[in-house]
């Protein structure tokens, strides 16, 4: 059992990590169980010191939940997500587009739509099963998209990591080798929460964004930046005021107060008085760098 003033080496750099928070399963409550994040004083990497062994109990079955129909994807849950397809096609027109962690598939389709060549690796056999059959993506059912990267000699014009990356157990290695699959003026998009938000500061281990212990890593702007010139890539642009990360600054405020009802009713009420907070705090926590996550292009030179 970890103390709280125990002292730890990075497992990225090797430097000298401190605890910055302890807590527990928040967001979901799977167990009582305290979990320590430490961040490291040389790389300012964050990490969870005490990963738990059973790690999958706390995704459950219904964490990535497939679609039960192609028209439900595109009516419902299409709309929510088609900022990320235009975000790539900003970056990149056509090719061969592989995304680590699809879950129930989403961007792939919206991917797909746009004559992208789509490829996928999720954990969740029963998204797997939907995007290989229903939408017809090669998906690969794996928790170990570094073990899929290693034996595989494709190179991709677009490799996408919304929200996964932070999962991952070495997340350096991921990066690493989906630099290394790029192909010539290829882009790496990852999208992933900001330790350094306002709001991660103000709510301390109340942020709904360490969602311990799912994200075994928090990685900091300055960490993708260096891993980024370490790698190769050119950094096209690293934001925390695209649709999406502004999203997730509202969500805070959403879920936060949500967590604080007693009833259905009064849960989405609250949940609706959290956005419009969320919409009062943009002038803070909209400003860049200062928001709840951020989003990556990166790009391999010609
Ligand atoms: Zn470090």
């Amino acid at each position: 059992m970890l103390k709280g003033r125990a002292q730890v080496s990075c497992p990225y750099c090797g430097g000298k990590a401190v605890r910055s928070l302890s807590g527990s399963d928040i967001n979901r409550g799977v167990t009582d169980v305290v979990f320590h994040q430490f961040r490291c004083t040389k790389c300012r990497l964050r990490f969870i010191a005490n990963p738990p062994d059973n790690l999958p109990e706390y995704y459950g079955s219904e964490y990535n939940y497939p679609w039960t129909t192609l028209e439900n994807l595109d009516r419902i849950g299409a709309p929510l997500e088609r900022y990320k397809i235009d975000l790539v096609l900003a970056a990149k027109k056509s090719g061969k587009l592989l995304e680590i962690g699809a879950s129930d598939g989403v961007f792939c389709r919206l991917a797909q739509q746009a004559g992208f060549d789509v490829h996928a690796i999720e954990m969740n056999q029963a998204c797997v099963n939907f995007m290989n059959d229903t939408m017809g993506i090669r998906a690969v059912q794996s928790d170990d998209p570094v073990a899929v990267l290693e034996v595989s000699d494709e190179r991709y014009d677009a490799i996408c990591l919304w929200h996964t990356i932070e999962h991952l157990p070495e997340p350096w290695r991921m990066f690493e080798l989906a630099a290394s699959s790029l192909a010539p003026d290829g882009v790496l998009v990852i999208a992933t929460p900001n330790p350094d938000a306002w709001q991660a500061r103000l709510l301390r281990a109340r942020w709904p964004h360490h969602d311990l212990p799912r994200h075994l890593y928090l990685l900091p702007i300055a960490w993708i930046r260096d891993l980024a010139r370490k790698s190769g890539l050119a950094v096209d642009d690293i934001t925390t005021r695209d649709e999406g990360s502004l999203f997730w600054n509202k969500f805070t405020w959403a879920t936060t107060l949500r967590s604080w009802g007693k009833d259905a009713r009064g849960k989405t009420k609250l949940w609706n008085a959290g956005l419009s907070l969320g919409r009062m705090l943009n002038p803070l926590e909209g400003r860049e760098g200062a928001g709840a996550a951020y989003t990556a292009i990166l790009r391999r030179p010609h």
